[in-house]
């Protein structure tokens, strides 16, 4: 049953009034399935209204798995000695990114945990060799790393950054990531947004110990920091990591803090993520269906793709463009869905994509 005070809080902020904290926390809290239903309804038609209905296509190099930090919930982490490592060569980085453009894809997203390998005037290079053969928008998503090295990236063409805050509580943080500070986190993303970058962020939901109030205030922090991408995720439960002793994020909670964060940002690029996709195999087309617009084919070299463990069973749910197509192709055969663009030359997918997501997912098509 849908309380009176929870539709009209959902249909306010969908007409675009504010949001108080307190509000946030109510919407976020809610545990009734009709509710939420409310809500990624609202959110969906807000994504309509403000980004339209093409899904926009990031295509991702994860060139490296090496990574000095040491985060309890990530397989990466320095202390994972059971993962196999590996860093691209710039060539072999180069080659994946220029491999974006014949693919439809008109970004690459360069990205790798902190690798000090990669050191500023290496990253300089891979910017510079792909700007001059292709004019594709470079997205680096590499960690944090001195102002100088945001400079330098910015003046030699780099042109986002991605840095997800991850939890908007300093003890969480300081609890998770050992080491750093929320604070440096926080300054780094301000740089960037100084520095002249499109800047995206994000959280990661049902972390151990995270409470609705702590995703309220990542919500916030989305609000006051005006990103330009936001990636909202699941905790998932990596074995070889401290955390694995902790039960898995749950969709639901994830996709209500993508809905609101819909509502509110208007017109925030917002992907739907591959660990909603590992949690639930409709995962990711339920988030297109609760404000989600962007998808993230996986563009590095099969070799190197099942080493990016993250967390269990993401190599086994990345799609590249070629996958998409082919996807979409059974989707025509299987559903009647006609399917009427090529990748090629376009940077986003067409409606038809977008609606066999939501045909498979059993979502009405309006
Ligand atoms: S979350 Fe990022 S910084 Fe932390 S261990 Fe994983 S790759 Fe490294």
């Amino acid at each position: 049953m849908v309380r009176e005070e929870y539709w009209q809080k959902v249909r306010s902020a969908k007409e675009g009034q504010k949001l108080s904290p307190e509000d946030i926390l109510f919407l976020l809290s809610t545990a009734e399935r009709e509710e939420e239903e409310v809500l990624f309804g609202a959110a969906d038609q807000v994504r309509k209204d403000c980004v339209g209905d093409e899904v926009h296509l990031r295509g991702i190099v994860e060139f490296s798995n090496c990574c000095a930090q040491n985060c309890l919930y990530c397989g990466l982490r320095r202390d994972n000695h059971a993962l196999v490592r590996y860093r691209m060569s710039l060539v072999e980085i180069v080659a994946a990114a220029k491999n974006a453009r014949p693919q439809g894809l008109g970004t690459v997203v360069l990205q790798s945990g902190e690798d000090p390998w990669f050191t500023r005037e290496r990253v300089i290079d891979l910017i510079r060799a792909i700007k001059e053969d292709t004019n594709l928008a470079i997205t680096l998503s590499v960690g944090e790393r001195p102002y100088a090295d945001y400079l330098a990236w910015k003046k030699a063409g780099a042109d986002r950054y991605l840095l997800k805050h991850e939890t908007h509580s300093p003890t969480l943080f300081r609890g998770l990531r050992p080491g750093r500070e929320l604070g440096e986190r926080l300054q780094a993303l301000r740089w960037l947004r100084e520095l002249g970058y499109e800047v995206g962020s994000g959280n990661i939901v049902g972390l151990p110990g995270q409470t609705d109030e702590d995703l309220a205030r990542d919500i916030q922090l989305f609000i006051q920091y005006d990103f330009d991408m936001i990636g909202i995720g699941p905790f998932i439960v990596h074995p070889q990591t401290p955390l694995a002793w902790a039960a898995n994020g749950q969709l639901n909670r994830t996709l209500k803090v993508l809905a609101i964060t819909r509502i509110i940002t208007r017109d925030t690029n917002l992907p739907a993520t591959t660990a909603a996709g590992v949690l639930d195999q409709n995962g990711r087309r339920r988030a297109l269906s609760a404000g989600a617009n962007v998808v993230m084919p996986d563009i590095t070299p099969p070799n190197y793709r099942q080493h990016y463990q993250i967390y269990p069973g993401k190599a086994r749910l990345t799609l590249d463009c070629q996958e998409f197509r082919n996807w979409g192709r059974a989707q025509e055969k299987e559903a009647g869905i006609e399917w009427s663009c090529e990748l090629e030359g376009a940077e986003t997918v067409c409606m038809d994509i977008r609606n066999a997501f939501l045909e498979l997912a059993g979502v009405r098509i309006r």
